[in-house]
This record gives structure tokens, C-alpha cells and sequence, in this order.
């Protein structure tokens, strides 16, 4: 199992901020901003080339729970920055989709 679909099933504890029948939400072990969690889908989908028609709806709910995280902790206006990293060069490290959602902070752009 991989480590994300183990913080799932509750094997590794992680601090939860958000579930349902589709989704979890928890703070990154990392934080690289005042709110940094992570949205993934329960189904393990290892990175977004294994996406397909099927998971639309999924990847939209995963987008728009991230927009309402940031929305109950008051980023709505202010901004946030959301980020599915892909592969080597963007730096993925952990093999199962997930969306990064930051605020807080000024996001510097273009990313490092
Ligand atoms: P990636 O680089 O794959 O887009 O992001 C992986 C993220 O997972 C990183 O931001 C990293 O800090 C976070 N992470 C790695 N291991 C753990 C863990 O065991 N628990 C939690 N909560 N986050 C983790
Ligand atoms: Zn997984």
C-alpha cells in the first residue's frame, strides 16, 4: 500500500481536516505555508497521466473541497495556491494524486 492510501485507511496517523466517501484532506507533514493540506482521492491513482473520463467528477470535487478549505479559513478573497505535482520534474514524491492547498502567505510566482 502506498503511504497516502495508508494515512487513508488510518494505518499512519496524519492530521485529518476533511473526509467523505470519495475524499481525505490532512495537513502536510511539511508545511510550506500557514495552511498547507493535501486533498487526495480514497482510490489509489498514481499520478495525473493515469487520469481518464471516469475520474472527472473526482478530480473536480478533489478542486473545488481545496476551494472551500481555503474558503472556511478565510484565504477565499485574499488568495491560495493550489498544485497537483507530476513526476520527476515537478518533483513528485509521493505516488498517488493529491492536491497541494497553500495560503497564508504571499506565493512567490513563477514556482521554483
Ligand atoms: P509531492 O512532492 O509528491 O507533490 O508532495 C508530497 C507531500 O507529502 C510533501 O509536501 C510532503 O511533505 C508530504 N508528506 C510526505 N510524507 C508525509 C506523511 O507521512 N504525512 C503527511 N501528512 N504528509 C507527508
Ligand atoms: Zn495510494
Amino acid at each position: 500500500m502506498c503511504l497516502f492510501c495508508k494515512i487513508i485507511a488510518g494505518e499512519i496517523p496524519a492530521t485529518k481536516v476533511y473526509e467523505d466517501d470519495r475524499l481525505v484532506a490532512f495537513n502536510d507533514i511539511n508545511p510550506q505555508a500557514p495552511m498547507h493540506v493535501l486533498i487526495v482521492p480514497r482510490t489509489h491513482i498514481a499520478t495525473l497521466n493515469d487520469l481518464d473520463p471516469s475520474l472527472d467528477s473526482l478530480v473536480g470535487e478533489i478542486i473545488r473541497r481545496g476551494a472551500a478549505i481555503a474558503a472556511e479559513r478565510g484565504y477565499a478573497q485574499r488568495g491560495f495556491r493550489t498544485v497537483f505535482n507530476c513526476n520527476a520534474d515537478a518533483g513528485q514524491a509521493v505516488f498517488h494524486i493529491h492536491l497541494h492547498v497553500l495560503g497564508g502567505r504571499h506565493l512567490g510566482w513563477p514556482p521554483g
